[in-house]
Formats: C-alpha cells, sequence, structure tokens
C-alpha cells in the first residue's frame, strides 16, 4: 500500500472536529510552565504549595492537598478515613469508575445507590435505600454530576444520624456553589457539609493540569493525613518520630537524614510542572465557566423545539451550577435511531459525543460482586448522551451540533 492510501481522506470544506471536551490553553498556561522549567525545582517545590494556596482561597477551605490525579485524590481520601478492609462505602450507580474502585482498591466494600433518572445524582431517598439494603456504612462518596450538585446537605443530614463520613467527589463540580435551605450559597470544596473533598484537573475538566488533582478539607489533622498518603506515608515531623533512639543525636536534636515510615503508602504527588498550569488555569476559571454556562443556554434553547424526543438533563434547584458536560437525554426509541448510529453519524460530520455513564454496579467486576438493581441508573443511562462542551466553544459550534443532531434524528 503506498503512503498516500493510508492518508484519511477529508472532505474539502472540513470543519475541525469539535470533542465532547477539551481544555483551553493559553499563552500564560505555557509562560507558567516555561518558568518551572527554566528553574531549579520540577517536583516538591514551590509551585506546588503556591497552587494548593490558591485552591483552597477558591473553594473556601481550610487545606488543599494538590495529587497526581482525580483517582489518587479518591484513593487518598480514603486511605485518611481509614475505609480500609470491613468497611462499607456508598457511591452512586452514574459516575465514573475511579468513584467505586478508589475506595475498593483500599480494601472497601461498594454499595452502590441508585440516582434520580432525569439529573443521574443520588438523592436523599436513593441514599437511604442503599443504607437499607446494607447495614451498616462508613462513608459515602456523593457524586456532583455534570456540574451540579446533589442534595448535598439533606444526604449529609442523614450521614450525620448515621455516623457515615461525607466524601463530595466534586471531579466535574469546580467553581459550582451549593445554596442551603436558608438560601446561603457556598462553593463546593468549601466543606460546608462533606468531610473531604475531591477534585480532578484532567484536561476535559474545568481546568487541566494535564494530569492532576486534589482533596480539600478543613481539618488539619486530616489535612496532614492526606500529605503522608500523598508522600510514602513518611513524615520528617520530630514531633511525630517513634524511634528515638535513631531519630536524635546524644543532645536531642533530629539527625538530619531520619524520617519515619509511619503506614506504606504510594507515591501520589503532583509535579512542579503541573501546578505552575493548575495555578495559571485557576486564575481563569471564572471566564471559563462563564463561557460554559454561554454554551448550556444555548444548546437548552436550541434542543426547546425537539422536545419531547431530546430533552435537557433534568436541574436542582440547591444549585449555582459549573457545568462540566452537556447532556442530553434523549428517546432513542422515539427517534428510530441507537445511540450507536448516532453517535457514529456525528463523528462523520467532525462531532464528538461520549456517554457518561455506563452505570458502574453494571460493570462485570462489580456486578459479580454486589448485583445490585437500580431502575433510576438503567433509565438515565438509556438517555444520556454528552454533546460537545468546553470554554473553547462558541455560540456557533453549538448551532452546528444541534442542526446535526436535528437533522439525524429525522426531527
Ligand atoms: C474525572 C473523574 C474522576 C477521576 O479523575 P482523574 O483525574 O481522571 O483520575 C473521578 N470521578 C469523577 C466523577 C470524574 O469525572
Amino acid at each position: 500500500m503506498s503512503a498516500a492510501a493510508l492518508k484519511p481522506t477529508l472532505p474539502a470544506a472540513a470543519k475541525p472536529f469539535l470533542p465532547y471536551g477539551r481544555q483551553v490553553i493559553e499563552d500564560d498556561d505555557v509562560a507558567a510552565v516555561a518558568e518551572v522549567l527554566r528553574g531549579e525545582y520540577l517536583t516538591t517545590g514551590p509551585a506546588v504549595a503556591r497552587f494548593e494556596t490558591a485552591l483552597a482561597n477558591y473553594t473556601g477551605a481550610r487545606h488543599a492537598v494538590v495529587c497526581a490525579n482525580g483517582t489518587a485524590a479518591l484513593h487518598m481520601a480514603a486511605r485518611a478515613l481509614n475505609l480500609g478492609a470491613g468497611t462499607k462505602v456508598v457511591v452512586p450507580a452514574i459516575t465514573f469508575l475511579a468513584t467505586a474502585s478508589a475506595p475498593h482498591l483500599n480494601g472497601a466494600d461498594i454499595v452502590f445507590a441508585d440516582v434520580d433518572p432525569t439529573t443521574g445524582l443520588m438523592t436523599p431517598e436513593t441514599f437511604s435505600n442503599a443504607l437499607q439494603r446494607s447495614g451498616k456504612v462508613d462513608a459515602v462518596f456523593n457524586v456532583h454530576l455534570n456540574g451540579q450538585c446533589g442534595a448535598l446537605e439533606e444526604i449529609a443530614a442523614i450521614a450525620r444520624i448515621n455516623k457515615i463520613k461525607v466524601v463530595d467527589d466534586a471531579c466535574h463540580t469546580l467553581g459550582a456553589s451549593h445554596v442551603t435551605s436558608r438560601g446561603i450559597a457556598t462553593r463546593i470544596g468549601s466543606n460546608a457539609h462533606s468531610d473531604l473533598s475531591v477534585f480532578s484537573f484532567h484536561p476535559v475538566k474545568a481546568i487541566a493540569m494535564g494530569e492532576g488533582g486534589a482533596v480539600t478539607t478543613n481539618d488539619p489533622a486530616v489535612a496532614e493525613r492526606l500529605v503522608r498518603a500523598r508522600n510514602h506515608g513518611m513524615t520528617r515531623d520530630p514531633h511525630a518520630f517513634t524511634n528515638r533512639v535513631e531519630a536524635f543525636d546524644g543532645q536531642g536534636n533530629p539527625n538530619p537524614w531520619y524520617y519515619e515510615l509511619t503506614e506504606p503508602e504510594f507515591n501520589w504527588r503532583a509535579n512542579d510542572i503541573q501546578c505552575a498550569l493548575g495555578l495559571a488555569q485557576l486564575a481563569k476559571i471564572e471566564r471559563f465557566i462563564t463561557r460554559r454556562r454561554a454554551i448550556v443556554a444555548g444548546y437548552d434553547s436550541l434542543l426547546a423545539p425537539y422536545a419531547p424526543v431530546v430533552k435537557p438533563l433534568g436541574r436542582t434547584r440547591n444549585s449555582l451550577p459549573a457545568w462540566h458536560l452537556y447532556v442530553a437525554r434523549i428517546d432513542f426509541e422515539a427517534a428510530g435511531l441507537s445511540r450507536a448510529q448516532l453517535m457514529r453519524a456525528l463523528s462523520n460530520e467532525g462531532i464528538g459525543t461520549q456517554v457518561h455513564y455506563f452505570p458502574v454496579h453494571r460493570q462485570p467486576y462489580f456486578a459479580a460482586r454486589y448485583g445490585a438493581q437500580l431502575p433510576g441508573a438503567d433509565r438515565y443511562y438509556a438517555q444520556c448522551l454528552s454533546l460537545p462542551l468546553s470554554a473553547a466553544m462558541e455560540v456557533g459550534d453549538a448551532e452546528r451540533v444541534v442542526e446535526a443532531l436535528a437533522r439525524n434524528l429525522n426531527l
């Protein structure tokens, strides 16, 4: 075969491919990374603490501990809350694999909770049902799906009565706020109702670090525990040393080489290159969120004529969303076209879509272990399709998507 035969044939006027999500990288981001590369520290340097301070300020938490990615952040949360063998963690069925896999890898059993079929969010009712099915539970990892928060206050109240720790999987909701029953807005990550919050800075998320994540907490002891979970479980704090003979010299001064293993942990650090990028990105998150909201408003009005075959995601009242995904709910049976057919047709027109998510309790590994029937998750999954959404888009891109969507659905 000749080289020419291997080249994909593009239509003459092909528009650039529109992925379902992507990062926005600007000159100042590139400059921030270049500055680290020219400097002294590629890792464990000053950019890490700088990013942590900025993130704590932005979310309103007392402490932010940044790490390698959102999955590592979930694992660190499980470590810090002692969610190991013999413990149970409630996880909503509609989420990314990592929400369940990370605590499970630490030894916890997972109890999958059903979700509201219109929002994909765990509700106080589905949380209570999971508790009734499962007996004693130690923690809940509450996922704030697509950029809006769920019934955070009510779920936390149920958790408190049952002595259950609350972790917010806020990987979709950096910049979103929860509005309390008294009308007070608190940013996700401030942990007003939670013990910990977990973030991801994967390129499709609100800000990009390449790979990156963080955990926020208001408890200084938990923050220290998270730092150990990030860094081999080692401490250099002389007050924490237990082997005094090895740790101190004859004058009682700590030996300069000495560090102590509290308990074994992984290396889940984020380096200075990643943190410099995260810091530069965080400075413009409000602009990114504003743009995403404008695209979402555009989709909502452009899709309105195609109801009831195409409907927007159900909206919660207690949320100031920072949209991560634009999920349309499509009645594929009524349209006479399968989701796979529609995705392939749109892809051929340069439009990327994705399904968020196949219910995690139906993944073969978890189904074999826990085998739950969760009809709300099934109904959400049957209809959801994520259309392109990013801060790199113009409203004109949403027009192009909706035109292609309606045409392919024969609407
Ligand atoms: C992205 C994501 C994660 C994992 O984050 P990574 O940075 O990709 O490891 C976990 N939970 C949810 C809900 C996510 O969207």
